[in-house]
């Protein structure tokens, strides 16, 4: 009997427990690391899982966990900044007709269903834990980690995210770019009329949205110009959100009622990344933000990452033979379906920020969305 490969996974955000998920059940011995010592600490307000990200989540067995702690919809409304409703559109099932277009969640209670899914898989789990160096050769990789062990792989899988030290590590010299766009999130309890998410482009703000995220909560968030983070205080979080916010009317006032709690109020940048030529330097490949990363135009990040580790797993349980052209078909494969997406997510916010009038929005998301159907 031949032993079973064995991999490491460097970080345990949506990419690496689900590969780590999928890996464990076809035997493969997977160690994973991850940097913060809470597992699930900062992991945000909320997400939106377009139908494309639940599929990978059912293919991982959590979906019924997943229905039971979000909020399904099938639709997106288009409000004017006083909260008259303009427009409603149904969204494209990119998970298929058997599962909803959208589902909205508190981050970490993904994060928590996915943690247990990790931890009931049998995987080696090390927290506050990173690699140190990586050295290499045609048939392993040798890892030496901050806790002065080191072990060898067959595999190194990089998914330690946008500022991935795993990248850097092997020579990869992309790096995000802000696209220009900042965003302001929280998570506030959820009036009983907000079914759904609801955008108003216009205002203050070049968009102001909310997604429900259970029967109780949803997150709202306001996108602007970016400005410079050391300019902005973190006290002022709350004053900076509730200021923007309170220009908007409809469901806006009950919402910004709740922004009151300057640790509760999260600023990010938005960011573009896109590695160019293949994700992997022998035996160690790169998936989710690490590889690629878009603004939340079209809310296809964790959806695209949750992706690649579907992909990269069927690969690699497809065969014994763990060999460059193997990672390569994955590069090809998955960059074909990314690239369009980040480009259009890029686009979608550039034509905000050029104040493009005539842009077609609707059409360049119905054509991405349209694609995202197909397997990946
Ligand atoms: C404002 C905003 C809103 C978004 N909204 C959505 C949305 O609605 N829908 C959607 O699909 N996507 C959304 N995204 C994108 C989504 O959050 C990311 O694409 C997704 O989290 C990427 O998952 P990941 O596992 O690749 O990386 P991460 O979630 O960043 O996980 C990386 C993990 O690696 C760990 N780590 C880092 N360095 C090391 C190291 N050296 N060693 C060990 N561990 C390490 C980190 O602690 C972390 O746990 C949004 C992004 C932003 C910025």
């Amino acid at each position: 009997m031949s032993t079973p490969h064995t991999v490491l996974v460097v970080g345990g955000g949506a990419a690496g427990n689900a590969v780590t998920i999928l890996l464990r059940r076809a035997g493969i011995a997977v160690d994973l690391i991850e940097a913060k010592d809470d597992w699930n600490a900062t992991a945000g307000s909320g997400i939106t899982l377009q139908g494309n990200a639940l599929r990978v989540l059912r293919e991982l067995g959590v979906w019924e966990r997943v229905k039971e702690s979000g909020f399904g919809f099938g639709s997106v409304g288009i409000t004017a900044p006083d909260g008259t409703v303009l427009h409603v559109a149904r969204d494209i099932r990119t998970g298929g007709d058997d599962l909803p277009a959208t589902v909205g969640m508190q981050r970490p209670h993904l994060q928590q269903v996915l943690i247990d899914a990790v931890r009931a898989s049998g995987a080696r789990v090390r927290l506050g834990t990173r690699a140190t160096d990586f050295e290499q050769d045609a048939d392993g990789v040798t890892v030496r980690f901050t806790d002065g062990t080191e072990a060898r792989y067959d595999l190194v899988i990089a998914a330690d995210g946008l500022g991935s030290a795993t990248r850097a590590a092997i020579g990869i010299t992309d790096k995000p770019e802000p696209t220009g766009m900042a965003i302001w999130r929280i998570a506030a309890p959820r009036p009983a009329g907000v079914v759904r998410t609801d955008l108003a482009y216009g205002g203050p703000a070049y968009i102001a949205g909310y997604c429900p995220t259970s029967d109780t909560t949803l997150y709202a968030y306001v996108v602007e110009a970016n400005r410079d983070r050391a300019s902005i205080p973190e006290e002022s979080y709350a004053d900076e959100m509730r200021r923007l916010a309170s220009a908007y009317g409809g469901f806006w006032p009950e919402i910004t009622a709740h922004i009151t709690d300057p640790a509760k109020v999260n600023y990010t940048w938005f960011d573009r990344l896109l590695v160019e030529g293949a994700w992997h330097r022998g035996r160690i490949v790169l998936i989710g933000d690490a590889a690629h990363c878009c603004p939340p135009t079209l809310a296809q990040g964790a959806a695209l990452s949750l992706e690649d580790a579907w992909v990269l797993a069927r690969l690699l349980t497809s065969t014994r033979t763990w060999d460059d052209a193997l990672l390569q078909a994955y590069y090809e494969r998955r960059v074909a379906r990314v690239r369009p997406v980040v480009e259009a997510s890029v686009r979608i916010g550039q034509w905000q920020l050029d104040g493009v009038r005539d842009a077609d929005v609707p059409g360049l998301m119905g054509r991405t969305m349209t694609m995202l159907r197909e397997l990946p």
